[in-house]
């Protein structure tokens, strides 16, 4: 295995965001009956003409600008010409010689922590293609144009990716990406953000690409890693056994986690392209180029840096924590409330927060605790009112009944017991009941510190202050 390299490039479709699809006035909204949102436009009738939503313009100059790429003064609109079913015009809308936006790139973190910059060779606006339906329909199929004609990003890579997780990581920060510009709802699953991964294998040192398989619709972070590593065995196993492999389009089969030939690669001059004579080519001036670069937000990484600057976490959080405008402005919240303890939020809201949000799939937004709440918590560990083992109790407390943390610990007693005395008393009654443990202590066995402080903090139920106790036992069990 190890003398092969895997070569990967991803084409991300994103759709965008915008009310009404890209060349009609049909809503673009989800879940309406079939063709209730399909005008003639949509519907590939003779005789009428698309126009162009400026706002799906606006969008992928809001993308272009944050990957730091060129925003073409002037592109083109082609049509690739192929027929299938939900296609009634025999032709999508696309761009091919003179796209949008081009030449940009985005920065991924590696699993080892060190960065990678990826090449973004292109991104254009084109139009989806309506969807074939077969479920339901016994030797019959469906045809529903609702999505014909909604606004698509297509987002090119470059051949830069070296491994699955690297791709992995790549989506997921576009994915971050689209959806701090509000340019995409980033919605996996109604297919709003999928990907089509193209990957290929070569030995090591060899300067020129192997011959690439394109698996096509992904829309799973989870199964474009389990694809492409699926398709790196099968290709190397052809390639150790003498074969070749052959361009052609797979598909994944989530079920049997494999991917299947699907039709061999057809070549873009199949296709085509032409200048779309019913489309003016696009102009952008920088008049209009600068009125967008000014309604960018405070991107990922920015964000990200400032993260580090201000609050002193390391690179590691502030990627996760920036990872959603949404949970970025959580914790930014409840730091606004703890200004001392800036690591301790960060702690407790990808620890506790993120793992009780993971357990019933729910999104930051949706968060039982608010960031009042959690802030009220954290106070409480602060001013020792609680320890940090108590807090994690009075958590789960808080998340299941929606109280807050005040009410929680005067109700149950939570109340950290940090009176020296208190400890004191406690220590001693624990050690005239064992005094065996005590006797073997003295004479060296240091071990049993441990089943002194496990014997205090159970004779006040975990609400002795730990570092007292530590400090308390030592001398009394000095003697
Ligand atoms: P097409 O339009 O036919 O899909 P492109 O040349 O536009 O082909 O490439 C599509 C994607 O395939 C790009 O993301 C590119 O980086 C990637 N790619 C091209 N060659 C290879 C290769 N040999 N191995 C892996 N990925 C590749
Ligand atoms: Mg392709």
């Amino acid at each position: 295995m190890s003398e092969w390299e895997t070569v990967i490039g991803l084409e991300i479709h994103a759709q965008l965001a915008t009310r009404s699809k890209i060349f009609s006035g049909s809503s673009t909204a989800y879940g309406a009956p079939p063709n209730a949102q399909a005008n003639l436009v949509d519907l590939g009738y003779p005789g009428v003409l698309p126009v162009l939503n400026a706002e799906a313009v606006r969008m992928a100059v809001k993308f272009g600008l944050a990957i730091d790429a060129t925003v073409a003064r002037h592109s083109v609109f082609a049509r690739k010409n192929y027929f299938y079913p939900d296609l009634p015009k025999g032709y999508q809308i696309s761009q091919y010689e003179l796209p949008i936006v081009a030449h940009g790139k985005l920065e991924i973190v590696l699993d080892d922590g060190a960065k990678k910059v990826i090449g973004i060779t292109r991104a254009h606006l084109e139009e989806d293609a309506g969807k074939s339906l077969h479920e339901g329909l016994p030797g019959a199929s469906g045809i529903d144009l609702n999505r014909a004609g909604t606004p698509l990003l297509e987002i090119v890579s470059e051949p830069d990716l070296r491994s699955a997780r690297e791709a992995v990581a790549y989506m997921k920060k576009l994915h971050t990406l689209v959806r701090y510009l509000e340019i995409c709802d980033g919605n996996m699953q109604e297919g709003s953000f999928r990907c089509d991964a193209n990957v290929s294998v070569r030995r090591k040192g060899e300067t020129k690409f192997g011959t690439r398989a394109e698996i096509k619709n992904l829309n799973s972070f989870r199964f474009v890693e389990k694809a492409i590593n699926y398709e790196v065995e099968r290709q190397i196993d052809i390639l150790e056994s003498g074969g070749k492999v052959i361009q052609e389009t797979r598909l994944y089969d989530p079920d049997k986690g494999e991917t299947r030939s699907m039709r061999t690669k057809e070549e873009a001059n199949d296709y085509r392209y032409f200048p779309d004579p019913d489309l003016l080519p696009l102009k952008l001036d920088d008049a209009f180029i600068e009125e967008v670069r000014t309604s960018l937000p405070e991107l990922p990484d920015q964000k990200a840096a400032r993260f580090t600057s201000q609050y002193g976490l390391s690179a590691y959080d502030a990627g996760v924590l920036t990872s959603s405008r949404e949970l970025a402005a959580y914790y930014e919240d409840v730091v606004r409330q703890v200004p001392e303890d800036p690591k301790l939020a960060a702690n407790w809201v990808m620890g506790e927060l993120a793992a009780a949000l993971n357990k019933e799939g729910l999104e930051i937004t949706e968060s039982r605790i608010s960031s009042g709440a959690l802030a009220g918590l954290l106070k409480r560990i602060r001013d020792n009112t609680i320890s940090g083992k108590i807090a994690k109790d009075v958590f789960e407390a808080m998340w299941s009944s929606g109280r807050d943390a005040d009410a929680l610990i005067e109700e149950k007693g939570l109340r950290q017991i940090t009176d020296t005395a208190a400890i004191e008393k406690v220590i001693d009654e624990v050690m005239a009941k064992n005094p065996g443990q005590l006797a073997e202590y003295r004479s060296g066995k240091d071990k049993l510190f441990g089943f002194f402080v496990g014997q205090v903090m159970k004779a006040t139920q975990g609400k002795a202050n730990p570092a007292q106790v530590n400090e308390l036992l030592k001398k009394k069990l000095a003697g």
